[in-house]
């Protein structure tokens, strides 16, 4: 076992876990077999973290669960006010900053509105405005605090974009990790590793979005897709990327290849972990192939805003599912969950539960059908 990109015998003192697909993408296939460790570390900060960044959105809308965590929380703004708010995981909406008012009662009294996202914050506005009005007393304010939790019936916007030199490099070092993975020769790749290392520029990497889908998923199935082709008639060895059924590219890794046919597949479902037996449909000429990095411009607007909304659809559906496992488990938790052990649940306890439960659920419902109203 040698590392593809400085060749070092990998051992015990320098052997690394490489993700052929990245983690913070929810991607689980790993190999230690790939990189050593300076190198992972080495290419991981040049251009992985750039992926990761801008898949993000997707990552948390889609509630991906990664080896090390969750993803980021999203920034955003809420479109009718203009307010930054954060996206948390499952984009639940949390406002970014708290917003307080001072109105002027008379001549001796102010009255003061204070708006957070919560005890903590407004527990550290206060403090703040206390050097200035030192009257202010922070406990007895938040005492008298209410804690409000409520739907917004609103837009929050978010800019997405895919593309740019570093995206292009980690995907080429995906299709590469596969490559070397499935038993590829490092003789047919090595000439991109001065790209990879940012010494030349290479014209390898195109984002493709063919009419027809290279792979179909199943309703509601979410999946990272890779694909190698070494055609030994053509001379070409090329993969295909495609990131949550969404991103895809095309990675034309060598122009004068004489080895051996491939033809692998890899479909990883990214909420149940599965790998799918099914094949892509995918086969390209040489002509073909060039032509894809010649007539580049061909925008795929139609494409992309289609699989765009498959993909959002699916995340709501997610975010649904687990809103709603929260509101059981927390009128659970709230109810049962008080009681000591070995207490006989009786018709009493039974109804508090119910009725802790619908004080979450009837807000939840009713939510769900703004927004089936709003669309
Ligand atoms: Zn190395």
């Amino acid at each position: 076992m040698k590392c593809y990109r400085c060749e070092d015998i990998i051992n015990d003192k320098n052997v690394s876990e490489e993700h052929i697909i990245l983690n913070a993408c929810g991607g689980r296939l790993k190999s230690k077999s790939l990189l050593c460790k300076k190198c992972n570390s080495i290419f991981g900060d040049k251009f992985d973290c750039e992926l990761a960044k801008t898949t993000n959105d997707i990552a948390n809308l889609l509630m991906i669960k990664r080896h090390d965590g969750i993803p980021q929380p999203i920034s955003t703004t809420r479109t009718s006010t203009g307010e930054k708010y954060y996206l948390e995981y499952g984009g639940s909406p949390v406002q970014a900053k708290t917003n307080y008012k001072i109105i002027p009662e008379d001549s001796t009294k102010s009255r003061l509105m204070i708006d957070a996202k919560n005890r903590k914050e407004l527990k550290k506005t206060l403090i703040g405005l206390k050097r200035k009005y030192p009257t202010i007393e922070v406990e007895k304010i938040l005492d008298a605090a209410e804690e409000r939790r409520f739907y917004i019936n609103d837009s929050f916007e978010i800019n997405s974009h895919i593309g740019g030199n570093d995206v292009f490099k980690s995907i080429t070092k995906t299709a590469i990790n596969f490559y070397i993975h499935q038993g590829g020769s490092r003789a047919y790749i090595k000439h991109l590793l001065p790209y990879l290392e940012g010494n030349i520029e290479l014209d390898i990497v195109w984002m493709h979005y063919p009419d027809k889908d290279i792979y179909t998923p199943a309703k509601d199935e979410v999946s990272h897709v890779l694909k190698i082709v070494g055609d030994s008639k053509e001379k070409i060895l090329y993969a295909y990327v495609e990131l949550f059924n969404l991103h895809s590219f095309i990675i034309y890794l060598n122009e004068s290849y004489d080895g051996v046919d491939i033809d692998n597949d890899y479909i990883f479902n990214v909420h149940n972990y599965e790998v799918t037996k099914k094949r892509t449909h995918i086969r390209l000429s040489r002509a073909g192939l060039t032509d894809l990095f010649t007539n580049k411009d061909a925008k795929p607007f139609e494409k992309v805003k289609k699989r765009y909304a498959r993909i959002l659809t699916i995340a709501n559906k997610q975010q649904d599912k687990h809103q709603i496992h929260k509101i059981i488990s927390n009128a659970i938790d709230n109810s049962l969950g008080l009681l000591p052990e070995g207490t006989v649940i009786d018709e009493k306890v039974l109804n508090s539960m119910i009725n802790k439960l619908m004080e979450r659920m009837m807000p939840f419902i009713a939510h769900r059908n703004n927004i089936k109203n709003i669309n």
